[in-house]
């Protein structure tokens, strides 16, 4: 077995155990292949595995990596998800080639996406990056402005409004890291009971995905535990 059908095989597993733990149904948690810094033969790998979802968050690799793999796979369909801070210049991009975007941190953003996604497609599925830790140096909406923003982005016709993101601080005890998981689906479960369609929480990466899986995580993020180590200066 290729070391991304074995790493692939035992990521399906830990969801499935935390999945158990936490007695959730497996069928609500969507595993996002995180494929950043990878190259397109990765992602084919992965596609041959059966996995369906990835994500990527800088948008010039992953335009170049989406042509590629049409030439190495003409027949594959993945779902791409974006995942990256989001400059100005680069939402048409991922307007135009994504299907999920995670990362909507301002109302400027998420007002472009909308009006550049193409018409004849389907609205992008968005979620509302938080900052949850309230780190300096992290991307997302505070929480205390994520009802207005959330309100706002609601209603933009070329967006589907689908529940919130979030990458805390690394934390190594456990309990530590269910802390800001928790608060996210707290933050969650407030705009839903004001009848915004919030019910998506894109949390859990390689370190922490049991945790997230325990505050109830829908859609996790996995790099590293599934295609290996990142090359250093190449993450974000
Ligand atoms: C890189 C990245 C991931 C994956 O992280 P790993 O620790 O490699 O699993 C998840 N989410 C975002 C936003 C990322 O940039």
């Amino acid at each position: 077995m290729s070391v991304i059908a074995g790493n692939l095989q035992g990521i399906r597993q830990r969801i499935r155990d935390a999945a158990d733990k936490a007695g959730r149904p497996l069928q609500a948690i969507r595993l996002i292949a995180v494929s950043k810094t990878f190259p397109a033969d990765a992602v084919a790998e992965a596609i041959d595995c059966g996995q369906a979802d990835f994500g990527e968050n800088y948008v010039q690799e992953a335009i170049a990596k989406m042509d590629t793999l049409q030439q190495l796979h003409p027949g594959a369909r993945p779902i791409w998800h974006f995942i990256g801070p989001i400059q100005s210049n680069k939402t048409r991009q991922i307007a135009e080639r994504f299907d999920w975007v995670h990362s909507i941190d301002r109302l400027k953003i998420a007002q472009r996406l909308s009006e550049q996604r193409p018409a004849g497609m389907k609205p992008l599925q968005a979620c509302i990056q938080v900052n949850i830790s309230g780190e300096a140096s992290k991307g997302g909406v505070a929480p205390e402005q994520l009802a207005g923003l959330a309100a706002q982005v609601a209603v933009l016709p070329g967006l589907r409004l689908r529940g919130l993101m979030a990458i805390p601080e690394p934390a190594e005890d456990f309990s530590r890291q269910r802390q800001p998981f928790a608060r996210l689906r707290a933050l969650a479960l407030e705009l839903q009971s004001r009848g915004l369609p919030c019910t998506e929480l894109s949390m859990g990466m390689s370190a922490d995905l049991e945790a997230a899986i325990a505050e109830g995580a829908t859609l996790v993020r996995i790099g590293t535990a599934i295609f290996g180590k990142r090359n250093h200066g190449q993450d974000n």
